[in-house]
């Protein structure tokens, strides 16, 4: 007899988007393989846990007949490429949604082992948003060579004024530049992550340097030639400093562009102007682009879809998908956007949000929570030192006391919690950053920006649940008293000494 192995299986999602036969095909995996429950991530993806070692297969079947796929889930490629949830800019969204779906079949791995371990050889679409077929699988890799890339590699793009997948965090940010509603190219931001080890200072998060304009029509083959001298010139010997923000600042960023613009073959253009006003999301009903539709954004607390007493979050999801029209897109903050709502069903939704709990979840929640963010941590993932998932809520609720005893309600403050430093929460971007060091110990960090533009600095260490509320209460009061008009919370503790701006990632620890 062997163990009773059980996995997480991690579906590929491009920019975050399905169909509403798609979201009840992994309602139904998830009950029929998993736990019941399905997990969206900070990355637009979503995790089915618990599914065990036999029913992997069946599983991977399952999705693989909806056009959804795990490859490239995890591995030393390109993961699941971020794209901006927001749908009120509509035209110009939809096009940068087709970049994105673009790179992620660029960048897909050939190989057709995914296929023949999985689906007993047969190839099947690559992604969900492609219409092309998958013809080209095959053992050669015409980008990755047959060593693949020292270390994962990710992509993301943003349109302004919504940073919601957080471009700076990624090896290659894209932010959108449009002209009459109309996409003209992406400013290029490179060497952007934010995974560290604790007592390892050589090692930091670090956010991406803009360095350019590109047009539209020449993205992927930049993309292209980025990923490939990271492929060249990324360290193979020691994983911790792998990624592309080492290799950048071992080599310096000047010598780097000059090997891009050798291989490009021609200068990257100035960046264009351009705002980003938050990286949280947008909650409740909005009207989009004047083609009569509706979206509504969920909170998602955790990025957890399941059903509780009271709280039928899954059922309420399943029941809308059996007639919604429109799509299910995952943000990057852990939430769900049901968009396109033909406007004959607006009402039908409501009421099946309302009945089941749902609506309640989103409406009356502080704007704290609304922009909290937890990595799944204890007791699924075997890297974490302590919870965040399954304790945040809770943290939360005592937090709240202190936010609605200083009017602090409707002030959205990043809040990201995560088990460890890995930083798949991406907690060196909250304004409030919590990481776990140990079973109910956590490092505090402050004096991120609310835009996804600044990193934050250590400020405590080892607090317990008693030791956050004492630090951040204060902190709060003197926000709520002291800040000035329309100043964040992060640029606040800044401003009043708490903790220096971090410039750049090699003085995070400074
Ligand atoms: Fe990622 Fe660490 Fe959280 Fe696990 S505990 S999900 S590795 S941040």
């Amino acid at each position: 007899l062997e163990p009773l192995y059980s996995f997480m299986l991690r579906v590929r999602v491009p920019g975050g988007v399905v169909n509403a036969e798609q979201w009840l095909r992994m309602d139904e995996l998830t009950i029929r393989y998993g736990n019941d429950t399905l997990k969206l991530t900070t990355r637009q993806s979503f995790q089915i846990h618990g599914v065990l070692k036999r029913d992997l297969q069946r599983t991977i079947q399952g999705f693989n007949d909806v056009l959804l796929d795990s490859i490239a889930g995890c591995g030393d490629v390109n993961r699941n490429v971020m794209c901006a949830a927001n749908p009120h800019e509509s035209d110009v969204h939809k096009q940068v949604h087709a970049v994105a779906a673009t790179l992620s079949q660029h960048f897909t791995p050939r190989t057709t082992a995914y296929w023949d371990l999985w689906l007993n050889g047969q190839q099947a679409y690559s992604s969900a948003l492609s219409t092309e077929k998958h013809e080209e699988q095959t053992d050669h890799e015409p980008i990755y060579g047959p060593t693949y890339l020292p270390r994962k590699f990710k992509i993301a793009l943003a349109v302004p004024p919504q940073n919601d997948t957080d471009i700076f965090s990624n090896d290659i940010g894209l932010i959108a530049i449009s002209e009459n509603g109309k996409l003209v190219g992406f400013n290029v931001a490179i060497g952007g992550g934010l995974g560290m080890t604790f007592g390892m200072p050589e090692t930091y998060p670090r956010l991406a340097d803009l360095i350019g304009f590109v047009p539209v029509e020449d993205t992927v083959d930049l993309c292209e030639k980025i990923v490939t001298i990271q492929r060249d010139w990324g360290n193979r010997e020691n994983r911790k400093f792998s990624r592309l923000k080492y290799t950048i600042d071992r080599v310096g960023l000047d010598t780097f562009l000059s090997e891009l613009r050798q291989r490009f073959g021609r200068d990257l253009a100035p960046a264009q102007p351009y705002k980003f006003d938050t990286s949280g999301d947008t909650f409740g009903w909005s009207v989009g682009d004047g083609l009569g539709k509706a979206h509504v954004t969920l909170f998602i607390e955790g990025g957890r879809v399941h059903d509780q007493p009271g709280f039928e979050l899954k059922t309420a999801l399943r029941e809308i998908a059996e007639f919604h029209t429109g799509e299910f897109r995952l943000t990057g903050n852990q939430n769900l956007v049901l968009a396109n709502i033909e406007t004959t069903h607006r009402a039908r939704i409501q009421e099946i949000l309302e009945t089941r709990g749902v609506w309640a979840k989103t409406e009356k929640q502080t704007a704290l929570r609304l922009h909290s963010i937890a990595c799944t941590a204890l007791n699924t993932c075997s890297l974490a030192f302590a919870e965040a998932e399954r304790y945040l809520p809770h943290l939360l609720d005592r937090l709240d006391t202190v936010i609605r005893a200083n009017d602090l309600e409707n002030d959205g403050i990043l809040i990201r919690m995560t088990g460890c430093p890995n930083g798949c929460g991406r907690p060196y971007l909250g304004e409030i950053g919590l990481i776990g060091r140990a079973p109910g110990r956590y490092n505090l960090y402050l004096g991120a920006d609310h835009q996804g533009e600044r990193l934050n600095k250590l400020y405590k260490e080892m607090l317990d649940e008693e030791g956050i509320l004492q630090t951040l209460t204060p902190l709060l009061e003197a926000y709520a008293k002291q800040r000035e008009a329309g100043e964040r919370f992060g640029d606040f503790v800044i401003r009043q000494g708490h903790v220096q701006a971090t410039t750049h990632g090699l003085n995070f620890h400074a």
